[in-house]
């Protein structure tokens, strides 16, 4: 734990065992969202899996890459990232949509779900430490920015392949 970095948190009014879990809570819903790109990217099948493959494989690594970035802040702030899958499932705001049709198009709108939900999220997150926790705003912003280009490449994969993506289709696991 950094002892000045976590006080400098506090002292600015953020609760920052709250502030943990929350970043907790998106650490898990990286590492699902991670799986569940990995995943789709071996099993995707159908005409545009060709196309589809590596741009699910390199989100995949961009989830990855943020659950890292969010576990290295919780732990500089005096916590534990979630240690078992079980938690990130307990804890996950996203969910996991489980990827049961490997059509690429269906997979498409899966993943476009996801990444929606955690634009919701972080832009949320952002809102709250934005004047009070600088650090983990810079972190949280550019976190956010990459989800909001991933939304954006699969939307043009799903205009290439003239899928139409409802704004929120069957469960949605969005934030509110
Ligand atoms: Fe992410
Ligand atoms: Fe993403
Ligand atoms: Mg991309």
């Amino acid at each position: 734990m950094g002892a000045i970095g976590r006080k400098i948190v506090s002292n600015a009014g953020l609760n920052v065992d709250e502030l943990i879990d929350l970043l907790n809570k998106a650490y898990s819903d990286e590492w699902l969202a991670y799986y569940q790109y990995w995943v789709g990217a071996q099993i995707a099948s159908g005409i545009l899996a060709v196309n589809l493959i590596p741009e699910l494989e390199e989100h995949a690594n961009e989830e990855l890459d943020h659950a890292k970035k969010l576990a290295k802040r919780i732990v500089e702030l005096g916590g534990t990232p979630a240690l078992s899958p079980e938690e990130w499932y307990q804890k996950s705001t996203c969910g996991y949509l489980t990827p049961k049709d490997a059509e690429a198009s269906v997979l498409l709108k899966q993943n476009i779900q996801g990444e929606r939900c955690a634009i919701e999220v972080y832009n949320k997150l952002l809102f709250l430490v934005k004047d009070k926790d600088l650090i983990t705003a810079h972190l949280i912003r550019q976190i956010l920015e990459e989800e909001v280009e991933h939304e954006q490449d699969l939307e043009n994969l799903a205009h290439d392949f003239q899928v139409k993506i409802p704004l929120c289709e069957e469960k949605c696991h969005c934030a509110n």
